[in-house]
């Protein structure tokens, strides 16, 4: 789905030779690697890791992370194509692809000294490890900022205690970034960053999530006990983290955008195209208003959707602070890939409603559009904050 670029402060709406490179390559990819394999992942939940160290091998794993780490060195204009493209065929990979690329990679591209870059970078952007990131804790979702895991110093080591839940590549993970509280409840400062290793002593998973949708992406609990982990691990200095988190959310948000987008897209694929083919009363069910109009409204709708995610992408390319523009694309673009999937069903009717057609993926992965990084009430809080200060 390559879409509106931006250069020289003209707004260009054709896709660049890099945006269409990516579109056709993630098509190809797909057709091979995904669609035959796809509805096998979601019925078992199974997280296909050998696809996404071939994702790596495409340049999917580390789309923003500079060549010199091992990335692709693309900006946001590329890497909301390459997840929006995704996502259409299937948003389960869209979301780990987005989570592993804006969270865990972004935060330690963002935030991590030289030599934590040198060290983890080349292995995430190149797919060979893959990365989780974890703030939400179970009685901590939304408001994120009171986390009860614990990070205290001793010596040159923090030890932390606590759990995580709903942590994208938990299981799976071979490194995670973690949010910890260093300081006292309710202190925006009080809470400090860290790497954290896989086999890590005390640091454990837990319970794998069963979900609705994004089956095959893994969602699972991040468990603390005991966990000492070396200050060498810490991503700036104590106290920076939560305000860290934010800013990886701000670019994190485009990329669930990207992963609506995405989504609205492959449902309406499959919906305009079954219009066409599906008879009733002696002609194609498109000729009936009531379905030409509601495939009117998909299309604007996505069109909208594009319009805002790519402005997003756009003005964090420039570096320019998207708190807003982030918001207002996840907030829209989620909301209408919700939307249009429950439309799709509907055009499809009964055949709708069954694992033979691809729209019920679509409609179950599509709610965790408007609830994965701020839910659609928060992205309206940060949207409001912004007007009316
Ligand atoms: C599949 C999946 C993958 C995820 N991956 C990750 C991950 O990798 N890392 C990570 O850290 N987290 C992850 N999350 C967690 C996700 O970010 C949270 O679920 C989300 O932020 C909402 O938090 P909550 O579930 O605790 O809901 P709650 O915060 O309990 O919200 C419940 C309801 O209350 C509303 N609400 C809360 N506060 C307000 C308010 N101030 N004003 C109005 N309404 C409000 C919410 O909008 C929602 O409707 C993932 C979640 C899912 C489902």
């Amino acid at each position: 789905m390559a879409g509106v670029q931006a250069s020289s402060g003209q707004v260009d709406f054709h896709p660049s030779e890099n945006q269409l490179m990516i579109s056709q390559m993630i098509k190809d990819f797909g057709a091979r690697e995904m669609r035959p394999k796809m509805m096998e992942w979601d019925e078992s939940q199974e997280f296909p890791i050998d696809l996404f160290h071939k994702l790596g091998e495409l340049g999917l794993m580390g789309v923003l992370v500079p060549e010199e780490y091992g990335g692709a060195g693309f900006g946001y204009h590329e890497y909301v194509t390459a997840i929006a493209e995704l996502s259409r065929i299937d948003g389960s990979i869209g979301l780990s692809m987005a989570a592993h690329n804006s969270l865990c990679t972004g935060h330690i591209l963002s935030f991590a000294s030289e030599e934590q870059k040198r060290k983890y970078l080349p292995k995430l952007a190149t797919g060979e490890w893959i990365g989780a990131w974890g703030l939400t804790e179970p009685n901590t979702g939304s408001d994120a900022g009171n986390m009860k895991t614990t990070a205290v110093r001793d010596g040159d080591h923090y030890i932390l205690n606590g759990a995580k839940n709903f942590i994208t590549h938990g299981r799976s993970g071979n490194v995670a970034v973690v949010i910890a509280r260093t300081g006292v409840p309710g202190d925006s400062r009080g809470m400090t960053s860290f790497i954290i290793e896989k086999g890590t002593k005390g640091f454990a998973s837990g319970r794998k999530e069963n979900k609705l949708g994004m089956r095959a992406s893994e969602t699972t609990e991040l468990i603390f006990t005991d966990c000492r982990v070396h200050k060498s691990q810490m991503m700036g200095s104590e106290g920076e983290g939560f305000v860290q988190a934010l800013k990886v959310l701000d670019g994190g948000r485009i990329s669930i955008a990207a992963l609506g987008l995405g989504i609205a897209q492959g449902a309406f694929d499959a919906a305009l195209k079954y219009s066409k083919e599906r008879h009733q009363f002696n002609q194609p069910i498109s000729a009936f208003q009531g379905i030409s109009f509601k495939l009117a409204d998909m299309a604007t709708n996505i069109e909208a959707a594009k319009l805002l995610v790519y402005r997003a992408a756009d003005l964090k390319n420039k570096g320019l602070s998207v708190s807003k523009e982030s918001a207002m694309a996840k907030l829209f673009a989620s909301e209408v890939a919700v939307k249009v999937a429950d439309d799709a069903v509907q055009i499809f009717g009964g055949y709708g409603y069954t694992k033979d057609y691809p729209v019920e993926k679509f409609y179950r992965d599509a709610k965790l559009c408007t609830i994965g990084e701020g839910t659609s009430e928060i992205q309206k809080l940060v949207i409001s904050r912004s007007i009316l200060k």
